[in-house]
């Protein structure tokens, strides 16, 4: 199928590895024109290269913490006028709610929900002046069905998902829509954190833990960077003009509800 957006610009953040990366990946497999950001300037340009290399497409990476007001002016300022914004971001640490304090809040909301809204409050004007844009919120199957030990995340990324839905309605009759997508459990560098930390905690192996951690999931494996990637272009193509302010759940069937 072609998603019909050949030749658009597309920023896509925290997208040296993993979701990001596989998000920045099936874009670029489109034809779309990156501006890509990490804070390791290593990885990063790696994948800035990788990505021209591949897909023959221009690649700007910025090295900026997207979770700090100076690191997103830096970003939106190579950015320009995109068509596309992929948010994403490193996700809160694991713990336990007897401990988060609220400077631990703080800076998941800075992360994980207001990051997202300020790139969205930035660009979103510009693709309602030209009629066009396309916004995916990477946020977590948490939003559906809560982790104990990520209630930071369950906590901001809901809250980004309340924006969501109210200003996607806003801009849906500019051309500009606006939806999120839910990763359940992926293999990159933070699920196998995930998985080291649970086989610390028990003082299994951590071979056992992902096993175990696997055989919840109905397809019986872990998605993939690339899968998430390819659902996420679909999600900024020509063809989601109808779909507005959704949380789509990519997670083989973990999360065990009907509707
Ligand atoms: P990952 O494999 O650890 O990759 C994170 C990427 O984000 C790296 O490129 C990293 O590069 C970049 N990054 C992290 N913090 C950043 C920051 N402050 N500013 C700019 N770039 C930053 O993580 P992932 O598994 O792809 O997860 C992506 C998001 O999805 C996270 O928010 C995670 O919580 C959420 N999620 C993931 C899963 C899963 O199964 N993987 C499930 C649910 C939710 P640098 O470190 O160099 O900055």
């Amino acid at each position: 199928m072609d998603l019909g957006i050949n030749g658009r610009r597309a920023l896509v953040c925290a997208a040296s590895k993993g979701l990001g990366r596989g998000c920045a990946e099936a874009l670029a497999a489109e034809g779309v024109d990156l501006v890509i950001n990490a804070r390791g300037v290593e990885a990063l340009e790696q994948t800035a290269e990788s990505l021209r290399a591949q897909f023959g497409i221009s690649v700007v990476p910025v090295a900026a913490d997207i979770t700090t007001e100076a690191g997103r002016e830096q970003v939106l300022a190579a950015a320009g006028d995109v068509d596309i914004l992929v948010n994403n971001a490193g996700g809160p640490p694991p713990g336990s709610w007897r401990d988060w304090e609220r400077d631990d809040f703080i800076a998941a909301f800075d992360a994980n929900t207001l990051a997202p809204i300020a790139l969205m409050k930035a660009l979103l004007p510009g693709m309602v002046d030209r009629r066009w844009g396309r916004v995916v919120n990477i946020t977590s199957m948490s939003v559906k069905a809560p982790i104990g030990v990520l209630g930071l995340s369950n906590t901001a990324r809901t809250a980004l998902t309340g924006y969501v839905a109210g200003v996607s309605r806003e801009v849906a009759r500019h051309g500009v829509v606006v939806n999120n997508l839910l990763p359940g459990l992926h293999a990159t560098d933070r699920t196998i954190m995930l998985d080291q930390l649970e086989a610390d905690t028990t003082g299994e192996a951590i071979d056992v833990v992902k096993a175990r951690r696997v055989s919840t999931i109905p397809t019986g494996d872990y998605g993939t960077s690339e899968d998430f990637g390819r659902m996420c272009a679909y999600l900024c193509s020509q063809h989601v003009g109808f779909m507005v302010g959704q949380n789509v759940l990519l997670d083989g069937g973990f999360v065990n509800t009907t509707l």
